[in-house]
């Protein structure tokens, strides 16, 4: 037996992790990456080997996952599904989380962000919906992704808030041009919502999301004046795990 075989595996976990730790907080794998990893580990023949590279790969690592993509037909991206229990670290872009007049119209309007995110805690009115473009029925499909990644320690969640409603008379954010109105009714709805994706370390940052006229460009813009407040330690208080 060579020296490696006859080394415990949490030590052999340990040596992997070091040689396949390729992200950092601030810059974690993102999915071109990751295409170009995974062949590189597979390369070798020796079951075992792969077996605990892949693991240690996903447990030390930092994944990008996004969600509602403009620019992509994607709605969403995340590692993958088999791997994610050993998953630990997760940044969470959550684009096109529209201000609506209703729950439902979050929930139940297809491309918004809030739909893959947060699950409802009361029953959803398909006619409560008053977006053009709706679903009929609230299947919960779209939150199962959350189950993937059960052993989070860190989450960062990003989520872009946009003015879906466009309404020349609402009365506009100075901070962030967002509505006040219908940044104040987000708040009144997440009330009634929960997530099923935690962490033992949250961090959430909430910010308008303002579309150029192109509609495939956008700018997200932090509110100076702090109006997104309420709804970013919302999404703190779901997403951190109660022990
Ligand atoms: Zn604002």
């Amino acid at each position: 037996m060579s020296g490696w075989q006859r080394l415990p595996t949490e030590l052999k976990l340990e040596v992997l992790s070091h040689y396949l730790h390729f992200s950092s907080d601030s810059v974690p794998v993102q999915k071109r990456l990751h295409d170009l990893a995974i062949p590189y580990m597979l390369s070798t023949k020796n079951h075992e080997f792969v077996t605990l590279s892949l693991e240690a790969y996903y447990k030390t690592n930092t994944f990008a996952m996004h969600i509602a993509e403009l620019k992509t037909s994607n709605m969403i991206s995340h590692p993958p599904a088999a791997y994610g229990h050993f998953i630990q670290h997760l940044e969470i872009t959550v684009e096109n989380c529209g201000i609506g007049r209703t729950l439902e119209d979050l929930l139940l309007t297809p491309r918004l962000g809030w739909r893959y995110l947060l699950t409802p805690t009361r029953w959803l009115n398909p006619h409560m919906n008053t977006f053009p473009q709706k679903i009929t029925s609230y299947t919960g499909i779209d939150t199962e992704w959350q189950s993937y990644f059960p052993n989070l320690k860190h989450l960062k969640i990003t989520v872009l808030v946009r003015d879906m409603m466009q309404e020349p008379w609402e009365i506009r954010c100075a901070g962030c041009d967002l509505p006040e109105q219908g940044v104040r009714k987000l708040g009144e709805f997440l009330e009634d919502t929960e997530m099923g994706i935690t962490a033992t370390r949250v961090e959430v940052e909430v910010k308008a999301m303002l579309v150029m006229p192109k509609g495939t460009e956008f700018k997200a813009v932090e509110c100076k004046w702090g109006c997104l407040g309420r709804l970013k330690g919302q999404i703190e208080e779901m997403a951190l795990r109660k022990k």
